[in-house]
């Protein structure tokens, strides 16, 4: 085999990656605390950023090798301007199947409709809380009326199945889990709940803040309704989903630290300024932007050596993130720079 083969993107543990998740930017119109720093946040500049013709041509070359779902996130991908054009370009690659956002949901409302008619297909909207004092308290900045604009603004544009993702937080966010699940089931919306994970740039994440999956799963069964696990089609979803046993909607939970899933990891990421990382929580990178921007732009050779740089990085990744062992550090860059 040489390096320029279409051969999927196996790792040494037969881990077969076929999802990419790019972040298009590392500005945000929020502060979340788990996330960004408070103030005095210093952003890429714009020249540093992948361009669109740029994030086109790695997906490229990525679905070449098997990736074929793509998941746009940030910082808040809906600040980076004419987002549409690239969903465009992106929703016309061959072999890309699945074409996502991750979004904050605060400038969604203007922009949802020219998404989906560029071809977006899903969404998945940030939400913690319907109270807009605990909004503040988490993100640093007001808006939550201008997210559920957003969420309703999507579904008239007709995006199906939109997905709230919530993080769960001890000690700040157990009151915010059974209206959270009520309204999704009202509004017929799928909820994710997501476990804190060592990621905020203050570094000040601690195993004791970690509301797990299986605590938030029996304070809804006790408020709501049962839950009954769903059987899991794809291993390598993160999320394990429950039905209410009354028949009114499903339920997920992302256990990164109480149920960790590297073992079915299939995704890669490719930040802002065009780095390939692994895993979240890698503290190595690969420099795709250095080939993107070298020279010969078009030609095979430099679609061979990012198909190369993807194989090493991919033979690089480790079995598992390592959160809870003694020699675990959280990596150098918070979400918000490495996309989530
Ligand atoms: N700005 C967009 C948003 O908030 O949806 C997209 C980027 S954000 C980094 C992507 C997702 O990562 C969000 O759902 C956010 O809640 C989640 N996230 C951020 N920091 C996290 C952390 N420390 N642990 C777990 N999830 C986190
Ligand atoms: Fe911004 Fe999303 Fe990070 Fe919150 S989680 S600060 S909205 S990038």
């Amino acid at each position: 085999m040489t390096c320029s083969s279409n051969n999927p993107l196996v790792d040494s543990l037969g881990r077969v990656h076929t999802n990419l998740r790019i972040s298009v930017t590392d500005r945000c119109n929020l502060r979340c605390f788990y996330c960004m720093p408070a103030e005095n946040v210093v952003f890429r500049p714009r020249h540093e950023l992948l361009t669109f013709e740029e994030i086109e041509r790695f997906v490229r070359v990525a679905a070449r090798l098997g990736v074929n779902k793509v998941r746009i996130s940030g910082g808040e991908p809906l600040v980076r301007s004419e987002l549409p054009v690239l969903i465009r370009c992106l929703a016309k690659v061959p072999g890309i199947e699945d074409l996502a956002l991750t979004t904050n949901g605060l400038l969604l409302a203007e922009q949802a409709e020219d998404l989906k008619s560029a071809g977006l297909q899903r969404l998945n909207i940030s939400l913690d809380t319907l109270k807009e004092e605990t909004f503040q308290q988490i993100s640093r900045r007001t808006g939550l009326e201008r997210v559920l604009e957003g969420i309703f603004a999507a579904k008239e544009a007709g995006f199906e199945k939109i997905r709230l993702n919530a993080i769960a937080i001890r000690g700040l966010t157990e009151n915010e889990i059974v209206p959270l699940a009520k309204f999704a089931r009202k509004h017929d919306l799928e909820l994710r709940f997501i476990e804190f994970m060592p990621l905020d740039a203050d570094q000040a994440w601690k195993p004791e803040e970690v509301l797990t999956g299986q605590s938030m799963r029996e304070i809804l069964s006790q408020a709501i309704a049962p839950l009954q696990p769903l059987s899991r089609a794809d291993l390598s979803q993160p999320a394990v989903d429950y039905r209410f046993t009354d028949g009114r909607g499903t339920i997920g939970f992302i256990n990164p630290i109480s149920e960790p899933f590297c073992g079915n990891c299939n995704r890669l990421r490719l930040t802002s300024e065009g780095q390939v990382r692994n895993c979240l929580f890698s503290s190595k990178e690969w420099d795709a932007r250095a080939l993107l921007r070298d020279g010969d732009t078009s030609g095979h050779d430099s679609d061979d050596r990012l198909t190369q740089l993807l194989r090493d990085s991919v033979t690089a990744k480790l079995p598992a993130h390592g959160i809870g062992e003694v020699d675990f550090h959280p990596p150098q860059r918070a979400m918000y720079q490495i996309g989530g």
